[in-house]
């Protein structure tokens, strides 16, 4: 991961919207990307009830109809979905009816997202084809390996190849605050075999895990160069006057991550 660039991202406002985003990620020219954050009540659903209006407000902001700001129900699996110029899966689908962790595209003005509080949002840009994807990221995804099946579908998609590839990690619980036991370590060490360098042990049974250090590494084993990827670097426990966290906070609301080629 490109820890040099850990903390050039910025936090913006737009029409009340506030969000963070890393300037470099967009240098390449063509997207644009947005977290949204906690911040003036906007961009998150209350009560972790979600309403179908939830992100109109977003869409609004970066200039499209809420119709094309895409998320799909996520269940924490492998499904990835291509999201086509309608806004739907093969010209017919409604996306949102649809059980799936990562969303791919190449359609101008069709904005992907993903909602998490907690979880690993990732967005990945092509700039050769260009296509982009949202990708959500909770431990059982990651041991699915979602970010790396994520790459090898946009290339079956679009052509697209990792090692032009830009990718950037959003907010998400740092190791310090995600502690997990054998359930979950079984499963990662069987996933990863270098997990001593994604978790830390913290006494008896239990391991303080970095799912965004796991994920970086996932998207280099794949092909993407070291210094293109970006993160934000935010612990969404530790920042709870910028972010939701479910492990912090228990019921709350959640943040959108999203990626669009622009129109
Ligand atoms: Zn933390």
């Amino acid at each position: 991961m490109n820890r040099d660039r850990k903390q050039s991202y910025e936090e913006r406002s737009l029409k009340g919207i506030g969000y963070l985003r890393v300037p470099a990620f967009e240098q390449a020219g063509g997207i644009r990307h947005a977290f949204t954050t906690r911040k003036h009540g906007l961009g998150a659903r209350t009560g972790g009830n979600k309403t179908p209006g939830d992100w109109d407000a977003v869409a609004n902001a970066f200039g499209i109809t809420p119709d094309k700001l895409i998320t799909v129900n996520q269940v924490h699996g492998e499904n990835i979905v291509r999201i086509d110029a309608r806004g739907l899966i093969g010209g017919k689908i409604d996306p949102r009816t649809i059980e799936a962790d990562a969303l791919v595209t190449d359609a101008p003005g069709i904005a992907v997202g993903v909602e998490t509080a907690d979880c690993v949002p990732i967005l990945l840009f092509d700039p050769g084809v260009p296509a982009v994807a949202a990708i959500h990221a909770g431990w059982r995804s990651t041991v699915k390996k979602i970010v790396s099946q994520t790459v090898v579908r946009m290339g079956a998609e679009f052509g697209s190849r990792p090692e032009r590839m830009l990718a950037v990690i959003g907010p998400a619980i740092g190791p310090e605050c995600y502690e997990v036991d054998g359930p979950v370590m079984g499963p990662v060490r069987e996933a990863f075999y270098h997990w001593e360098e994604i978790a830390t042990s913290r006494g008896k049974d239990r391991w303080g895990l970095d799912l965004v250090k796991a994920n970086a590494k996932e998207l280099m084993r794949t092909g993407l160069v070291e210094q293109n990827i970006h993160a934000i670097g935010l612990c969404t426990a530790c920042r709870r006057d910028l972010f939701y966290s479910f492990r912090a906070e228990g019921r709350t609301g959640r943040m959108l991550s999203m990626i669009m080629i622009k129109p």
